[in-house]
């Protein structure tokens, strides 16, 4: 058996989440490759370490952008992943882009907008890795990471395998996949294939076409697509700042829910106007959740009284830990909005981020 790293450790894990909530962890392992990894969850899912409810001994966590850990923590071991770096392969007009699984996203797609490769351009500024972007499929303003995938490369914790999975085994949706709510496989690595081209993939987000003062369909230089999306987002909270609570987020809370046309012909009745909405292309239609909570009564910048938690002050997605705040505050927040959502419009809600040992009451 391959050696299990020394970098082991009790820790408390918020401070390894950008809602800087979570209790400690039984114990917290640095894992600076795919071998470490390997070896730690190996030796994890062997039986010698504690467990919590839902019988996981191990949790992967890279960044920490897209989890809410209970204030009681994680009774197991928690593996860091912190293998890092990338190559570029070029194939005439693509490039094969090789990325380990712990290496910071941002810092890729400024990579690959600086070397002229086009696909990944408007996925500016989102935190944490590229390993964890195929779990959720990560999405911003008309782009997905299932658009440029091409192979993931995989520990499958049930066979002790390491195993290359192709795109279409790995059940890419709406900010989902095989791998999201499912422990059993690791991502290790993960192969995009992207466009070398000095112009982006085309425009297909309104508000990014009307700030870049183009039409939806154009193309532009990536890097001025970088740039617009930075400053969309920055203006929204969703651009990490340590100096800016209203970034102590997992971004949206709630991911925009999909509704048959006749539940969305409900929805507008009780408005009374026509609700931001997206057709899906199977006849369902993808409504804003912002404008939904908007609706039913929270305001950005909403809170509980004597709480530390809050609607963020740019985005109603967005709910943040305005400092002092609790993870039970957080899910009791999550709790009133989604119910308020579900009085209103009979919607339910759905969280985006993965809950880990808690539950929104
Ligand atoms: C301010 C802000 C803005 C955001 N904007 C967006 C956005 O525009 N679009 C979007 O899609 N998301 C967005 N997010 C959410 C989040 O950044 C992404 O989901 C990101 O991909 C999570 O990466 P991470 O490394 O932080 O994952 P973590 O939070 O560390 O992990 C998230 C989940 O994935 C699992 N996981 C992580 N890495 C792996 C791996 N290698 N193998 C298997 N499982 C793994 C973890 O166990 C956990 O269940 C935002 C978050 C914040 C805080």
């Amino acid at each position: 058996m391959k050696h299990v790293p020394e970098r082991t450790h009790r820790a408390m894990l918020d401070a390894h989440t950008t809602l800087r909530l979570g209790g400690p962890a039984t114990e917290l392992i640095e894992a600076a490759s795919a071998e470490e990894i390997v070896a730690a969850l190996r030796k994890a899912d062997a039986g010698d370490s504690a467990s919590d409810d839902a019988g996981i001994s191990a949790l992967v966590l890279a960044g920490g952008s897209n989890v809410v850990v209970a204030d009681a923590g994680f009774p197991g071991t928690v593996v860091l992943l912190r293998n890092r770096g990338f190559s570029v392969r070029r194939e005439g007009e693509r490039a094969i882009v090789c990325v380990e699984a712990g290496q910071k996203w941002d810092e890729l797609v400024a990579a690959t907008v600086a070397e002229g490769l086009a696909g990944l351009e408007c996925l500016s500024g989102i935190p944490g890795s590229a390993g964890a972007t195929p779990i959720q499929n990560v999405g911003a303003y008309g782009q997905e990471v299932a658009e440029t995938i091409t192979a993931v490369r995989v520990y499958d914790r049930q066979t002790g395998e390491t195993v290359v999975m192709r795109p279409d085994e790995c059940g890419f949706g709406y900010r989902t996949s095989i791998f999201k709510h499912n422990h059993r496989f690791v991502v290790l690595s993960v192969d995009f294939s992207l466009a070398v081209s000095a112009r982006s993939m085309p425009i297909r987000y309104a508000e990014l076409a009307r700030s870049l003062g183009v039409a939806p369909g154009d193309r532009v230089e990536p890097a001025r697509v970088r740039e617009a999306v930075l400053a969309l987002r920055a203006g929204k909270g969703m651009v990490l700042d340590g100096g800016d609570p209203d970034t102590y987020s997992v971004g949206s809370f709630f991911t925009n829910p999909v509704l048959t046309s006749d539940e969305y012909a409900a929805v507008r009745a009780q408005a009374g106007v026509e609700p931001p909405a997206w057709p899906t292309g199977d006849g369902s239609v993808k409504v804003s959740a912002a404008w939904l909570i908007e609706r039913a009564g929270f305001a950005r910048g909403y809170a509980q009284v004597g709480t530390g938690v809050g609607i963020s002050t740019k985005h109603t997605l967005a709910l943040t830990n305005r400092g002092t705040g609790t993870t039970a505050e957080l899910l009791d927040l999550a709790r009133e909005i989604r119910d308020g959502v579900r009085d209103r419009f009979g919607v339910v809600l759905h969280p985006e981020p993965v809950l880990i040992n808690c539950a929104i009451p």
